[in-house]
């Protein structure tokens, strides 16, 4: 074999010399003239040929598959022209089986038996462009995934920054991914401690499901949702963020409140009903056993009331219901509840309220009571009276029924003196005249 390179002119081969390549692990194909004259023992594998005749003396053009024959045709030809190693390029073939395959073929001009040849190696690709289409693939449904769930999944840092975050984001709080991403997730919330909490119980626990929160969106609505996510740990097992997915529930949460307020409320005057008062009584209960600051019970009671049905008909007394609702309301603070318990009866509970400040609460709502009388027509209107039983809760209260049953007790108390007043539950009176 004589092989030899000047700068300036092909290397220089006789196709005896080719059978030094048949030992190499990679194909080689030796072409002239677009007539394949060597082809190596690895290239003969990648086209699928049993013997060297199926593609000595055969042209090139056969084994192009069709749509990629002019590129690498034109790229023939340039390497043709020049001495330059042709850098590698990817294309099809048909292999001797029909079968096609990608190769990645790199090229260099040379003198082949005195003719301008080209030699090439190549290598096959086909596996790994399947992979890739296989991995495009994915890649590009998990993206119209991502971009037409109504799910938002996302990732944040160790410091809170969201480094990631779906395009399904726009569809709900309307912001586009890159005005998020870069930004501390807390920026959309609301509620900073929601957010802090979200973070500790992930923290503690590694995980949370459905969390309840609360997000802004760019038009400054506030949306509920509902978020399940994980932790994400370094290689050092240390907190590196959280990752997971979000999810609107406004619509659920709205019509959830909807149902627990129509649970809640009496449907005749909107105030607490008998259920959710004694929940807040326990509740509140609960609270006094912690602080120990001052509380008291009243259960209220309108005098005569069967008289008011009797005489101006059921719906005047539900009339009056309503106006003597409306007006106990207008004199409490906040912190007071105020529910019906039933019939003509109500209850209220007053926190962090001292006998004295109950008291003139109570005798408040006497007076104001006294002072609107229920107009049930032009010329008419009826007067109306209340009476008041009041307990102060005691450290020994265990439950909420001793402490109604006082407040009852005192209520009778106050029937049995004559109404129109409030009387609060003493020893004594339990002793000595009930
Ligand atoms: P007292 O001063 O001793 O409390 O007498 P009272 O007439 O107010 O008490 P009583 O318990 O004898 O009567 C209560 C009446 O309230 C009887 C019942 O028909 C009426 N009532 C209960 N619920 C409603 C309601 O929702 N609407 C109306 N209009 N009346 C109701
Ligand atoms: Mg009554
Ligand atoms: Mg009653």
């Amino acid at each position: 074999m004589s092989y030899q390179t000047t700068p300036a002119q092909a290397s220089v081969l006789t196709l005896e010399g080719c059978a030094v390549f048949d030992a190499l692990p990679t194909a080689v194909l030796i072409f002239a003239s677009d007539l394949i004259l060597y082809a190596n023992t690895v290239a003969l594998q990648i086209f699928q040929a049993d013997s060297k005749d199926q593609v000595l003396g055969e042209s090139v053009h056969k084994f192009i598959y069709p749509l990629d024959q002019e590129r690498v045709i034109a790229r023939i030809r340039r390497a043709e022209k020049s001495n330059l190693i042709n850098p590698p390029t990817e294309f099809r073939v048909y292999t001797c089986l029909h079968q096609v395959r990608v190769i990645a073929l790199t090229s260099r001009t040379l003198m082949i038996d005195s003719h301008i040849g080209l030699v090439a190696t190549f290598l096959d690709m086909t596996e790994r462009c399947a992979m890739e289409k296989r991995l495009r693939d994915s890649d590009a449904q998990f993206q119209h995934l991502m971009n037409t769930m109504q799910d938002v999944f996302y990732r944040t840092d160790a410091d809170g920054i969201t480094r990631y975050v779906s395009a399904s984001v726009r569809n709900v709080l309307g912001y586009s991914p890159d005005e998020i991403i870069g930004l501390p997730a807390a920026v959309f919330y609301p509620d900073q401690d929601n957010r802090k909490e979200l973070v500790e119980v992930i923290k503690k626990q590694g995980y949370v499901r459905d969390f309840p929160g609360q997000m802004r969106c760019q038009d400054g609505r506030i949306i509920d949702i509902s978020i399940s996510s994980t932790i994400l740990l370094d290689e050092m097992g240390q907190y590196a963020g959280v990752e997971g997915i979000w999810r609107d529930i406004t619509e659920r949460r709205t019509l959830e409140r909807k149902l627990e307020q129509l649970a809640s409320r009496d449907e005749l005057t909107g105030i607490a009903n008998r259920r959710f008062s004694l929940e807040e009584m326990g509740k509140r209960l609960s609270r006094y056993k912690r602080h120990q600051r001052d509380m008291s019970v009243c259960i209220l009671d309108l005098d005569h009331f069967k008289r008011i049905n009797d005489q101006h008909g059921h719906l005047v007394g539900d009339q009056v219901l309503l106006e003597f609702s409306v007006v106990v309301q207008s004199e409490l603070r906040s912190t007071d509840h105020f529910g019906r318990l039933g019939g003509e009866e109500f209850l209220l509970i007053c926190e962090d309220s001292s006998i004295e400040n109950t008291s003139s609460l109570a005798r408040r709502i006497l007076q104001k009571v006294c002072d609107h009388p229920v107009a049930i027509s032009s010329q008419t209107s009826i007067q109306v009276t209340v009476s008041i039983g009041a307990t102060a809760v005691e450290s020994s209260d265990s439950s909420i029924s001793s402490i109604l049953s006082r407040a009852d007790n005192a209520l009778y108390q106050a029937k049995s003196e004559g109404r129109n007043r409030i009387c609060w539950f003493t020893e004594m009176l339990l002793r000595n005249e009930i």
